[in-house]
């Protein structure tokens, strides 16, 4: 990261900047040059008039001082018009950012309906000014109409993601919908929503995948007191076969977390794959030393 500065000034959304920074053109063009000097001015006054005041605002509950100091941000942004490319990312991410942290208001006083609007309104944004987050803001918008209770609004979306997303943003649109099913009662309706998944070769050669699917149907279960699938799906789980060799044979297990010296170790044994820090529901369990694959 070359600009300490940038990275302190842009928080949040817009870690990517700090790229289009070490990107940079060393022989820039003094326009740019002078028009990026200018856009980080603003920057800097827009945070300290607008967005510093309403994170301010909005922590001591004054949520309408927060939504109209958020709105300046969103004005202040939306009326620049910068031709040079650092500039306009930029630009892109503050005002995303503010339309979101204005929805985060909205949402926290109820207004889901106008959350997600302001979702969805930041994505038509992003997109206008070449950004492409894929569907994952119209996934967020859908889970805020869910928590609204806004269940058709919700469905439109999501069904929208199953026909165009890409498979992991279909899967993530299928188990929002099992989950709003879920929310009205339609225990069915969310157990198949799942199930189907895992039926369909999609998303079942993706062992992530499965795993993914699989931990959603047993929190599914779990709500719904079915002790014995429950138990069905922890084993299939834990299951140690290799989905490419089905054999259990060069199996090991795989261990997260930053390693110490005994998982160094057992590493160097081939006793133990490592798996990194990151850890989510379709992390995998097991690694298979053959196909080099874990699941
Ligand atoms: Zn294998």
């Amino acid at each position: 990261m070359k600009s300490p500065l940038l990275a302190a000034l842009a928080p949040g959304l817009c870690v990517a900047i700090a790229c289009c920074i070490s990107a940079a053109n060393p022989g820039l063009a003094l326009d740019d040059a002078k028009e990026q000097a200018e856009s980080l001015k603003l920057h800097t006054f827009i945070q300290q008039a607008f967005t510093y005041p309403a994170g301010e605002a909005r922590n001591k509950g004054e949520n309408q001082r927060a939504i109209a100091l958020y709105q300046r941000a969103i004005d202040e942004w939306k009326a620049q018009n910068y031709k040079d490319q650092w500039s306009i990312d930029n630009q892109r991410c503050q005002l995303c950012d503010a339309m979101r942290s204005q929805a985060g208001v909205y949402q926290h006083l109820g207004n889901y309906e106008e959350a997600a609007r302001l979702y969805l309104q930041s994505d038509k944004e992003w997109r206008k000014r070449g950004g492409n987050m894929g569907f994952n803001t119209q996934l967020e918008a859908g889970r805020i109409y869910v928590q609204g209770k806004i269940f058709d609004k919700a469905a439109q979306i999501f069904n929208e993601v199953i026909q165009s997303g890409r498979p992991d943003e279909q899967m993530n649109a299928h188990i929002a919908l099992s989950q709003s099913y879920e929310a009205q009662d339609k225990g069915k309706q969310a157990e198949s929503e799942l199930t189907a998944m895992l039926a369909n070769k999609e998303f079942s050669n993706q062992p992530y995948m499965v795993r993914t699917i699989r931990t959603q149907l047993k929190q599914l279960y779990v709500n719904q007191h079915r002790p014995d699938d429950v138990a069905a799906i922890e084993k299939a789980l834990d299951a140690k076969v290799c989905p490419v060799c089905k054999s259990s044979q060069d199996v090991i297990p795989i261990g997260y977390g930053l390693p110490g010296a005994g998982m160094y170790q057992a590493s160097a044994k081939k006793q133990m794959h490592l798996g990194g820090c990151m850890v989510g529901p379709g992390s995998a369990r097991w690694w298979c030393e053959k196909d080099k694959i874990g699941f």
